[in-house]
């Protein structure tokens, strides 16, 4: 297979590790920087330049598209996407996955276990707010935000509405979050790929901290999900059209419930902790769909 590695620097170590493994399956593997791309729109002959030349002969890419650069990536996902080239995760699906909200939206409508989740636009509507998701405590979080940043607890009525007040002052979006204190902290990572949970770890916070992050000086542990988990990661990846996902799961009174579900699932924490090969998972899968069955390559997940 010829694969293109849509992503900024060759020296990252999700794409280093996804080239490495291309290559050691025989495959020619190419590291593009998506921002360097610029393309075409005329009927019937869509194309994307690269480095001065046409990228063609593709059969399959994976998209590694930074959080800032969603806009710019899935118009190049779908440029290739139009040329035929097979992709785990779609142009539409990447976009879907990025709005926390809409995907939180699509998830429950499914019926997947979500913590229960406010949205407002007015400050007007703070009191209704607070108590539609239960009074505090409750999680304040910036619809924009990652790493843990802009996710804030807030243990009274008083603390959380002086939180939002201040987040909207500064003209950002909100949303108002159950908080699951059982999970004492810790979160869980299941690395959804194809229709398998292949990998999980347990992101514990550090004392004092209720962000598992790692970022904030969370630790990762190794994890044995229970088969509810499983599903439940597994069913929430397929609602969104992701064929390479990384789901994070709280582990509440009620269930398991989904947080957010990340469509550039990092592979290093993941793979050290759990010492699962994920590069090499994900190239199989590659295989399996561009090699195997070709009538998969314009099923669903493709769809721009
Ligand atoms: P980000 O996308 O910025 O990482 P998250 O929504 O994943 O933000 O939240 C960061 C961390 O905060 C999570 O990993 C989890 O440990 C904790 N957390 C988030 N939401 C809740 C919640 N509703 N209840 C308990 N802990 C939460």
């Amino acid at each position: 297979m010829k694969i293109a590695i849509l992503s900024r620097k060759t020296s990252l170590y999700s794409t280093a590790r996804l080239k490495e493994a291309g290559q050691k399956r025989g495959h020619e593997v190419q590291v593009v920087d998506y921002l360097r791309c610029y393309m075409n729109i005329t009927s019937h002959h869509p194309v994307v330049v690269y480095q001065n030349r046409k990228l063609e002969g593709y059969d399959a890419m994976i998209p590694r598209i930074g959080a800032s650069n969603t806009f710019y990536g899935t118009a190049v996902v779908r440029q290739l996407q139009m040329m035929g080239v097979f992709t785990p995760n779609s142009s539409q699906a990447i976009s879907r996955s990025r709005d926390k909200l809409r995907c939180l939206q699509i998830l429950a409508a499914k019926g997947i276990g979500l913590p229960v989740t406010g949205f407002a636009h007015s400050i007007k509507d703070i009191d209704g707010l607070v108590d539609i998701v239960g009074g505090p405590p409750l999680v304040v979080k910036l619809l924009e935000g990652t790493q843990g940043i802009g996710v804030v607890l807030a243990e009274t009525k008083q603390a959380a509405t002086s939180v939002i007040e201040a987040f909207r002052g500064l003209d950002v979006n909100i949303l108002v979050q159950e908080f699951i204190k059982e999970a004492g902290g810790a979160d869980i990572r299941a690395f959804v790929v194809g229709d398998r949970v292949i990998a999980a770890m347990k992101r514990q916070s550090a004392a004092g901290e209720f962000r598992s992050n790692l970022h904030r000086g969370g630790r990762a542990e190794k994890v044995k999900l229970t088969p509810e988990e499983r599903s439940t990661a597994v069913r929430a990846a397929q609602i969104l059209g992701l064929k390479v996902a990384g789901v994070d799961i709280l582990r509440s009174n009620h269930g398991p419930v989904v947080m957010e579900v990340n469509s550039s699932p990092g592979l290093e924490g993941i793979e050290k902790t759990s010492e699962v090969d994920v590069a090499d998972a994900i190239i199989q899968f590659l295989e399996k769909i561009v090699g195997g069955n070709g009538g998969e390559k314009s099923g669903d997940h493709n769809k721009y």
